[in-house]
């Protein structure tokens, strides 16, 4: 079963979406909340968002799956991102509202997780991995954009409002510290934006692992607070915003190729 779509492009980026996914096999949904049935916690339209990736002939990488049946940015074997905090885990138990996400004694025990792992999570990676290998023969230095949008108020993660946008390169480790500064130097000269650098999301498990600036791969995560182009609680796409945010994510993107290209032919 193919539970991924991989757009493969020749510009040394890699966009990767690993909460876009809607789709949850039936005997999961049927055991799922009557609230998480709604997949709150998903980061929805970023597929949309970022179909403008496609014009920068950029390689995207999307899920089928929700995150609620596994999630694509978490260690395989469970492990903590931010250890001490409050988080949701390989597969989340509790939504972002603080709401059970399994009904009753129907979350999954060790084994389904493991299923699960090697079922959604192993081949999303396996295609991410071999894509990242592919592009770095081809380009001696590549990005690897990982894309996320969330509420911008989610008491049990974070305090107060997010900044409209949220970037992550795991302080400083999974990039270049000259791509870190052109792409926050971007963000400053966004009219009317909030935005943070390596503050509350400082890159998940992908950003983390993936991004190895000494062998030519360049990871950033972008999280994007949802109010800047939908409405979070209908989950409803907004055209104006959503056309802004585009532009805006366009302008990353470009700086990202820009940089990549900078260190010359392969
Ligand atoms: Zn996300």
């Amino acid at each position: 079963m193919q539970t991924f779509v991989l757009e493969c492009g020749s510009a040394p980026l890699l966009v990767s979406l690993p909460h876009d996914g809607t789709f949850v096999p039936e005997e999961m949904a049927a055991r799922l909340t009557a609230p998480a049935r709604a997949l709150p916690d998903t980061d929805w339209h970023v597929g949309r968002l970022y179909a403008i990736a496609r014009a920068l002939d950029a390689s995207i990488l999307r899920p089928y799956a929700s995150r609620y049946v596994v999630d694509l940015n978490r260690a395989p074997d469970g492990a903590a991102l931010y250890p001490g905090r409050r988080e949701t885990g390989l597969v989340p138990l509790r939504t972002f509202a603080d709401e059970p996400v399994w009904r009753e004694g129907a979350a999954p025990d060790t084994t389904e997780v493991s299923a699960r792992v090697d079922a959604w999570w192993r081949p999303y990676h396996a295609a991410l991995a071999g894509e990242l290998a592919r592009l770095r023969r081809r380009h001696p230095r590549v990005v690897l954009w990982e894309g996320h949008s969330i509420r911008s108020q989610v008491p049990m993660l974070f305090d107060g409002r997010l900044p409209d946008y949220n970037l992550g390169t795991a302080g400083g480790a999974s990039c270049d510290v000259a791509l870190r500064d052109a792409l926050g130097a971007q963000l400053a000269r966004f009219d009317d934006r909030t935005h943070a650098v390596d503050g509350r999301f400082k890159g998940g498990w992908i950003t983390r692992h993936y991004g190895r600036p000494q062998d030519g791969v360049h990871a950033v995560q972008l999280e994007l607070a949802q109010c800047t182009y939908m409405d979070e609680d209908s989950f409803a796409w907004d055209e104006d915003g959503a056309s802004r945010v585009q532009r805006e994510i366009g302008r990353l993107l470009r700086e990202c190729v820009r940089f990549a290209a900078a260190a010359g032919p392969a």
